[in-house]
């Protein structure tokens, strides 16, 4: 190198990348719009072109729906042991817990929504692909059962790949025993409001998902129990437009209504304005 000649700044390309953000852009993967990323956390994470609903987490969801100041979250403590010695999986949970902040697929809490107590759990895709483990099932029944305790509705928010398969038949039960925590609230004169977002499927779909006293969904989100694929495999045969989606189940007498994101803390408002008259506000 001559002694004259500019010295090379080293690692200078890879500084340049590291001060532009991958994530400033966000490409809309329905009608494939590019949206900065600002603008969509400002629309609720909805595109502004074409209304397609983002995956959103728990505590933006949270944030959404609840009075200001008024959440209060419980069972924090509980995580994930690995009761079948399932190879890796002690290691993906503990991964999945410093990457996402959440100590499982779900977050639970008291909240009020419109001044009415309510008591919440919402699932987060992000964690596990939403998958229902012994975690997820017991802090969605400690917190039914607690609403049924405190005078409170149920408002569950669903996103789910299904049962956890890395804990068998231990994730299997929490089918039941959420169910069995309803039935108990709802003998109680409480209310339920299920929603859907996307995707609900496999064993929240077959369990708690769809026993709401009114289940709502966003819009366009997949619903159902198996994959088209698979169905397609094993019936052999062409599935019906707009098979598996919100509106198709509005269609079908399971989803009671549609609700935009930036309508849902209003129309939960309403709902419980009605099923919660004379309950404490
Ligand atoms: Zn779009």
């Amino acid at each position: 190198m001559g002694i004259f000649s500019k010295p090379r700044l080293k690692g200078s390309q890879a500084k340049n990348r590291d001060t532009v953000p991958n994530d400033l852009w966000t490409k809309c993967p329905d009608c494939g719009e590019m949206v900065h990323t600002l603008d969509l956390r400002q629309n609720h994470l909805v595109c502004p072109k074409c209304d397609h609903h983002f995956l959103m987490g728990a505590y933006d969801r949270l944030q959404l729906i609840a009075d200001e100041g008024t959440f209060d979250e419980t069972s924090v403590e509980l995580i994930s042991a690995n009761p079948l010695g399932f190879d890796h999986y002690k290691e993906k949970v503990e991964l999945l817990r410093s990457k996402t902040g959440l100590n499982d697929a779900v977050v639970t809490g008291r909240l009020e929504i419109g001044g009415y107590p309510v008591m919440a759990a919402v699932m987060d895709f992000k964690f596990f692909a939403g998958s229902m483990g012994s975690v997820v099932g017991e802090k969605i029944t400690r917190a039914i059962e607690r609403a049924t305790l405190e005078n409170r509705a149920v408002i569950i928010f669903s996103s789910s790949s299904g049962a956890r398969m890395q804990e068998g038949m231990l994730s299997l039960m929490q089918m039941a025993k959420t169910c069995g925590a309803l039935a108990l609230h709802g003998e109680a004169g409480l209310p339920y409001i299920s929603v859907f977002t996307h995707p609900t499927t496999g064993g929240v779909t077959a369990s708690f998902a769809t026993i709401g006293d009114i289940n709502i969904a966003e819009p366009k989100c997949m619903i159902g129990f198996a994959g088209p694929r698979v169905i397609k495999e094993t019936t052999h045969q062409d599935l019906p437009p707009g098979f598996q989606t919100a509106e198709f189940m509005v269609d079908h007498g399971l989803v009671d209504s549609i609700v935009h994101r930036r309508e849902m803390r209003s129309k939960l408002t309403t709902m419980l304005s009605y099923l919660m008259d004379g309950k404490s506000k």
